[in-house]
């Protein structure tokens, strides 16, 4: 397939309900976007992925779910009051509009540390002096809106992690290396216009802050690189699509000794995905000062006392949500017809199996309603009757949905359906006896895109 635009996943996303410019009747509002149905599920998926590879598949990680608006303490004690900014620039010629100053010399230099003359990449325009821009949105809390009672939107999840080290290790029992886990919406005032979802003002982050002896925090990072790049890989992500890459000292935050970033090439180029950063004791001791509560790990048995380090892997559901439909996006000729298709992983799939009668009589359409009545006990399953078996398996292949199961005129004769699998379609004939168990095996094995080595 030739290079993949962004704008042909947009419209895809659109055409069939994953998702949708926020307040679009009212001529949409910067950066926000709704989920439709289908990116409700999807992103669903690649939640309960994350959970299950955090909690599920091991006994060293807890869940927690923390409040949004927090102490603003909070944020001061964290370094965001002071320093979560963005040097912001203004066109002073024809447009006055606003930029980052970082990503315009990116673009125009090449390097956003790059010296140099930068112009408005609108109307080429001389640029204001940078003025730094915090991210965070501010809120009053009561009906007084004055400074004693204003408060904030997290910008990242991780912080209520931090302030709830003390009753998790309390009530968890564990001791380091453990981790805590979260999955919620954090908040940026961002100013630069995204891409799509790529960067929105509201998003879903997956954080885990993973709690180490400090001698063990180098260790910890290199194997928690390699866990995430594997989470991407197995759920279908080609693997010539990701990249680690390190941060340079002077791209580091400021509460990070070493961060990598997942990356993704995405239609408008590389770019992060999720940031894996060794936070060494910052916010543990950053809390501890500003809260007054000690923050630290004693051992019972030995006495022994130290404040962990942090590794955190820190993922944006959207972003990844973003990726794996690029990545599953293709499109194909079958016998002489375009076929578009979202080879998604079937555990992300919005919907697992379409159960579609050929005719709209002679009892088909209620053979195939009991069928779908069935199979939706196991996993997410759709019955269609709308058009003809080509719209419907189409329709069906653009949302991404990795088998087809059609009940025809044998049906009625003999209890078999074909079973069309997205990706070869391949058609079987199967006992309906035994669509449950083929189903779920399919759906237990483990998958690799048909994309693979295949041009982008
Ligand atoms: P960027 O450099 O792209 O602004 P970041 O390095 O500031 O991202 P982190 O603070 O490391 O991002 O947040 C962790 C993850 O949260 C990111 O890797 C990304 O997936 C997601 N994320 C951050 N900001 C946004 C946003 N505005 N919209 C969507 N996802 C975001």
């Amino acid at each position: 397939m030739s290079e993949l635009k962004l704008e042909t996943i947009v419209a895809l996303a659109k055409r069939r309900g994953f998702i949708f410019p926020a307040s679009e009747i009212y001529g949409g509002f910067a950066n926000t976007y709704d989920y439709g149905h289908y990116g409700v599920l999807l992103k669903n998926n690649v939640k309960n992925e994350w959970w299950r590879a955090m909690i599920q598949e091991r006994d060293d990680i807890v869940a927690l779910d923390s409040a949004i608006i927090q102490n603003p303490r909070v944020w001061e004690a964290s370094g965001h009051l002071a320093g979560f900014t963005d040097p912001l620039v203004q066109c002073l010629g024809e447009c006055k509009k606003r930029w980052r100053e970082d990503k315009v010399r990116e673009e125009e230099l090449g390097d956003e540390h790059a010296e140099g003359e930068i112009h408005c990449p609108e109307c080429g325009g001389e640029l204001s002096e940078p003025r730094q821009f915090n991210l965070m949105f501010e809120t009053y809390v009561g009906p007084v809106h004055d400074e004693d009672n204003r408060a904030f939107l997290r910008p990242e999840t991780a912080q209520g992690i931090f302030i709830n080290f003390k009753n998790v290790l309390q009530f968890s029992r564990k001791k380091p290396p453990f981790g805590i886990a979260q999955i919620g919406k954090s908040f940026r005032n961002e100013i630069t216009p995204g891409n799509f979802i790529f960067r929105t003002l509201e998003f879903e982050q997956m954080e885990m802050e993973f709690f180490v002896p400090p001698a063990d925090a180098g260790e910890w990072h290199d194997r928690w690189m390699d866990e995430r790049m594997r989470w991407y890989t197995e759920l279908g992500i080609r693997p010539e699509q990701l990249r680690l890459r390190a941060h340079g000292e002077d791209e580091l935050s400021h509460y990070s000794s070493a961060t990598s970033d997942i990356e993704y090439l995405f239609p408008m180029g590389w770019s992060e995905l999720e940031g894996i950063a060794n936070r060494g004791d910052f916010d543990l001791s950053q809390h501890a000062k500003f809260s007054g509560e000690k923050l630290e790990y004693v051992d019972s048995g030995s006495g022994d006392r130290f404040v962990p380090h942090v590794i955190e892997p820190a993922a944006g559901v959207d972003r990844a949500m973003l990726s794996f439909m690029v990545d599953a996006y293709d499109e194909e000729e079958v016998e002489g017809r375009q076929r578009t298709v979202l080879r998604l992983h079937p555990k992300l799939a919005p919907i697992k199996v379409a159960v579609l009668p050929l005719v709209n009589k002679d009892g088909q359409p209620e053979k195939a309603r009991e069928i779908y009545e069935e199979l939706r006990e196991l996993m997410t399953a759709e019955y269609d009757t709308g058009g003809s078996i080509g719209k419907r398996y189409r329709r069906q292949d653009e949302i991404g949905t990795p088998w087809g199961v059609t009940v025809d005129h044998q049906t009625m004769e003999d209890d078999t359906v074909t079973l069309r699998d997205r990706d070869s379609l391949e058609q079987s004939r199967i006992a309906i006896g035994e669509l449950a168990d083929e189903l779920s095996r399919r759906l237990a094995e483990p998958w690799t895109s048909p994309k693979l080595g295949a041009a982008a």
